[in-house]
């Protein structure tokens, strides 16, 4: 059935036209953020048809999975970038507040799924593992008591520990502390609520959810076109990559969560609203462990300080990580730099993105990040034996036969024309949506997965405004906190917290 009354779209019902499939919603890409909009939608109006196509062979195989990505769950626990201290020495609590505020909705999102069976026990995508920071240096330590002392107040940040002592680091997590000189000022936090989320298996498990409700999930389909019809919807067409045969689909909505196929598809769609953007891709690394006597001595996820020029979201940590049931540790990331959007795409991206509209700004951005520059071509020239050495910062006693480097996801990061500066470069999420509200997509990473739900709200909301007040009732049945703010209310922020972590089991 289509969305009809109440909907702004004024187009008329779909017809097959010429044998065409015509639906409701196709969503592109078969990662977290298409999993999470679908899931949504089948909630809120469970009669419209939904399509998915991915071009991979299976679903959650670029930045969603588990291997890709770091499995953090960003509440701003731990991650000393969303809180950096100001010009005049102060450090604000806001934009750390705002992530954790984003993260309960998801969180309270799947706790609602876990519930009704919609998700499978929850050990199977989260865990409880500490989040931690560790910092050296008396400036870094300077800065991490006023980053405790701006959250202390603060309802979502309950518990947490500081420590100058290093015995007591050890017994928060012996492998940054054994073997390290006694006589080295350091510094740690510890919440002991935060969590390790493996988003490839919550994305499969939320498009197997979508399937049993009636969606048609398509892997090794690639979306190779799009156009707007006069009559609203859009027209797709949509290559099978095996038999290599082209179908054409018509769809009232479309959301484009490609990842770093979004933007070649927003460009290719025409909406003036992508005009300025860029992508600027930056690859990475982790170094990897599965040997179960070094696992067994870490139960956190540690974050460090970036280093000077280093993009945020480039901030060195350990953590152990749950995937398919066992247990490993990560270091990373280690920035590069590749012209490729995908992971599994090709050199051609970066050249290829580039329009008269958007060269301004991204010539702008590379005139003005030279330090980022700098840094990217330093991590590209790192040798594994310095990778190490950037290891053995958190953990002195890191042996090389002990760790693998693996390839982590693309990310693309935004670039856009900015009325001052001529371009800027930004390390956020960008949701782009054509003025009709038919069609949006997705740009950029950070904080990426963690806030899959409130982002595909915000798209919800803005594209079907008639409808979404309609859904709100709904909407507060799945999410209690929908439309609040839990940060300036205590009372609310606790039942958040702790219902949460019942249902997701997230017990340490
Ligand atoms: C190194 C790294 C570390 C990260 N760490 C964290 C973290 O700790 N916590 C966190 O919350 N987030 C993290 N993120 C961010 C997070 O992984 C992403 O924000 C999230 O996975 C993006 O999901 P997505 O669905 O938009 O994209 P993706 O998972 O990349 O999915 C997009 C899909 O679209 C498909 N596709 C592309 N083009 C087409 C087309 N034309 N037709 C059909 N299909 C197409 C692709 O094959 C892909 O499967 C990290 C990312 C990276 C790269």
């Amino acid at each position: 059935m289509l969305p009809g009354q109440g909907h702004r779209h004024n187009a008329p019902r779909l017809e097959s036209v010429n044998s065409e499939e015509t639906v409701d919603v196709v969503l592109i890409g078969g990662g977290i953020m298409s999993a999470t909009l679908g899931s949504l939608i089948s909630q809120l109006e469970p009669d419209w048809s939904i399509n998915v196509y991915e071009r991979l062979g299976e679903v959650a195989q670029e930045s969603s999975n588990a291997w890709n990505n770091a499995g953090t769950g960003h509440a701003a626990l731990c991650e000393l970038n969303y809180m950096p201290e100001n010009a005049d020495g102060t450090v604000s609590a806001a934009k750390a507040v705002s992530i954790n505020e984003q993260f309960q909705v998801s969180r309270q999102y799947w706790a609602y799924l876990v519930s009704i069976g919609a998700l499978p026990e929850p050990h199977n995508f989260i865990n409880a593992t500490p989040h931690m920071t560790f910092v050296k240096g008396r400036a870094n330590i300077e800065y991490l008591r006023k980053r405790v002392e701006a959250l202390r107040d603060e309802p979502l940040f309950p518990d947490m520990e500081y420590t100058e002592d290093l015995e007591r680091i050890a017994e928060w997590t012996p492998l940054i502390a054994k073997k390290r000189n006694p006589r080295q000022k350091v510094a740690a936090t510890r919440v002991e609520s935060g969590t390790d989320v493996d988003f490839g298996a919550l994305t499969k498990y939320l498009l197997s959810d979508l399937e049993r409700r009636g969606a048609s999930v398509q892997t090794n389909h690639q979306v190779t076109w799009l156009k707007r019809q006069k009559d609203g919807t859009w027209k797709l067409r949509v290559r099978h990559l095996v038999g290599q045969t082209p179908k054409v689909v018509r769809a009232r909505f479309v959301f484009v969560g490609a990842g770093g196929g979004a933007l070649a598809l927003l460009q290719h769609s025409g909406i003036p609203e992508i005009k300025g953007f860029g992508g600027f891709p930056i690859s990475g690394q982790f170094l990897r462990t599965t040997n179960p006597k070094v696992v067994a001595q870490h139960q956190a996820k540690v974050y460090g300080k970036a280093a000077v020029g280093a993009p945020p979201m480039s901030v060195p940590h350990l953590d152990t990580r749950v995937v398919d049931g066992e247990t490993a540790l990560l270091f990373g990331p280690f920035a590069g730099f590749t012209p490729k959007f995908l992971k599994t795409s090709t050199w051609f991206d970066l050249p290829f993105s580039i329009r008269l509209h958007n060269l301004g700004p991204m010539l702008q951005v590379g005139l003005k990040n030279f330090d980022l520059v700098k840094y990217l071509v330093s991590e590209l020239l790192a040798s594994r034996a310095k990778k190490m050495a950037a290891l053995r910062e958190f953990m002195p006693t890191a042996k090389d036969r002990d760790w693998e480097l693996i390839t982590a996801g693309q990310r693309v990061q935004v670039m856009k024309k900015d009325p001052e500066k001529g371009g800027v470069l930004q390390f956020g999420t960008e949701v782009i949506t054509g003025a009709d509200g038919t069609i949006a997509g997705l740009l950029g990473a950070s904080p990426g997965a963690s806030t899959a739900a409130p982002i595909m709200l915000d798209v919800l909301a803005r594209c079907f405004p008639d409808r979404f007040v309609g859904w709100e009732p709904r909407l507060r049945q799945m999410i209690p906190s929908f439309g609040r703010e839990l940060s300036i209310d205590p009372a609310a922020a606790e039942a958040s917290l702790s219902e949460t972590a019942k249902v997701l089991e997230l017990t340490a």
